[in-house]
């Protein structure tokens, strides 16, 4: 049998604070080894989400696009999880291009989020936190693509959807509150 999936979380979020507080909120539901991977077209608000997550999550180096690096580690200032900050849009084959980044760290200690892993990281753990970004207006049933580049203060619609049997009894619907 499939390993059987959280329950789906759907949140409004009005601007780069909020999503930057629903990451360090999100980092507290987070144990060593879970793998995020972030949805979400250019501006939608992924690197802002990993901004919050490293602020609760408690580590060093300012979190940046790792567009140019790929992969980014900022170790832990306490005793949590280290973080590593994947962007995936240049890797090609996945898994094997993850373990050739010779990142310094292991990945089963590590909160690991990716942005633009789809179809690439999903092998790394059978169990996974989805974060979809979508920077539309309108409403669920009939969504409109928020035009050109992204503004100070837009609405952001996220949707949480965990993957495998880790999920299953975590509350992500506490992140609305
Ligand atoms: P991505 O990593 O998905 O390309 P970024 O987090 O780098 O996106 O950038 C998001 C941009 O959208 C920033 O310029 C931010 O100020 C803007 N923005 C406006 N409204 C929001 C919101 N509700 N949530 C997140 N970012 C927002
Ligand atoms: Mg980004």
């Amino acid at each position: 049998l499939p390993a059987p999936d959280g329950v789906t979380t759907r949140l409004t979020v009005n601007s780069p604070d909020q999503m930057q507080e629903l990451g360090r909120r999100l980092a507290k539901l987070l144990r060593p080894g879970d793998l995020v991977m972030l949805t979400g077209e250019l501006g939608a608000g992924k690197t802002t989400l990993t901004r919050g997550l490293g602020e609760g999550l408690g580590v060093r180096g300012a979190v940046t696009s790792p567009t140019f690096v790929i992969a980014r580690v900022h170790p832990p200032l306490g005793d949590g999880p280290p973080l590593v900050h994947v962007d995936a849009y240049r890797l090609g084959g996945g898994l094997d291009e993850m373990e050739d980044l010779d990142l310094d760290v292991s990945l089963t200690d590590s909160v690991i989020v990716v942005e633009w892993g789809e179809g690439k990281v999903e092998e790394l753990t059978e169990e996974r936190l989805h974060v979809f970004i979508h920077r539309t207006v309108g409403t669920a049933s009939s969504p409109v693509a928020t035009p050109g580049p992204p503004e100070t203060d837009e609405v952001r619609h996220v949707v949480l959807r965990g993957v495998g049997e880790r999920w299953v009894s975590v509350d992500l619907s506490v992140l609305s509150a």
